[in-house]
């Protein structure tokens, strides 16, 4: 019997949003979910390493992955490149998994132009002052790269609309049960 197809997820919201938060949430709450690990040339932030929050690329490693055609999609973002691996995307494609893809609005963009089916999830911080606390609150980023960050947020927020759904992160908990009903749906659904 030929395996059911995965759900395919994309979510993005402004840096500070609570993204990664939530989506470790939904991996550690479903085993059929697998996080798709992106590429960057940004310098880890605090305790990051390599192969676990992303790959950290150097700009010539990320731009020779780029003319192999080894991104499904990438985009710059306050002056660094990211961009989705295929290679494990596949396999996962292949054993029928639900892959959750955390990424901002121009690769949202692409993803769904190559794959049409994919349902798309925004993540809104509940106003731009609790955004900025929560950036501030993580103690990593200088002040000009908050500044960056707070910028391009104004830009994403009303970019919110294109989305399949928006999802107030109010607190992670309900943030999470709101995620985690949308690919329960979806998956009735399929
Ligand atoms: P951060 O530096 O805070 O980890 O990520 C900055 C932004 O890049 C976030 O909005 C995040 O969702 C986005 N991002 C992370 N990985 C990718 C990717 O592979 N492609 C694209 N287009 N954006 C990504």
């Amino acid at each position: 019997m030929k395996k059911a197809e995965g759900l395919l997820l994309v979510i993005s919201g402004p840096a500070g949003a609570g993204k990664g938060t939530v989506v470790q949430a939904l991996k550690a709450e479903d085993d059929n979910i697998r996080v798709s690990r992106s590429a960057t040339t940004r310098p880890p932030r605090g305790q990051e390493q390599n192969g676990v929050e992303y790959y950290f690329l150097t700009k010539e490693e990320f731009e020779k992955g780029i003319r192999e055609g080894g991104f499904y999609e990438y985009a710059r973002y306050v002056d660094n490149y990211y961009g989705t691996p295929k290679k494990p995307v596949e396999a996962w494609r292949r054993e029928g998994r639900d892959i959750i893809f955390e990424i901002e609005v121009q690769g949202c963009e692409k993803m769904k132009k190559i794959f049409p089916e994919c349902i798309t999830i925004f993540i809104q911080p509940p106003s731009m002052q609790v955004l900025e606390e929560r950036l501030r609150g993580r103690g990593t980023e200088t002040e000009e790269k908050i500044q960056a960050r707070m910028k391009r947020a104004a830009e994403e927020l009303p970019l919110a609309s294109l989305y399949d759904y928006v999802v107030v992160n109010d607190t992670r908990e309900q943030c999470c049960r709101d995620v985690l009903q949308i690919i329960r749906d979806h998956r009735t659904r399929a």
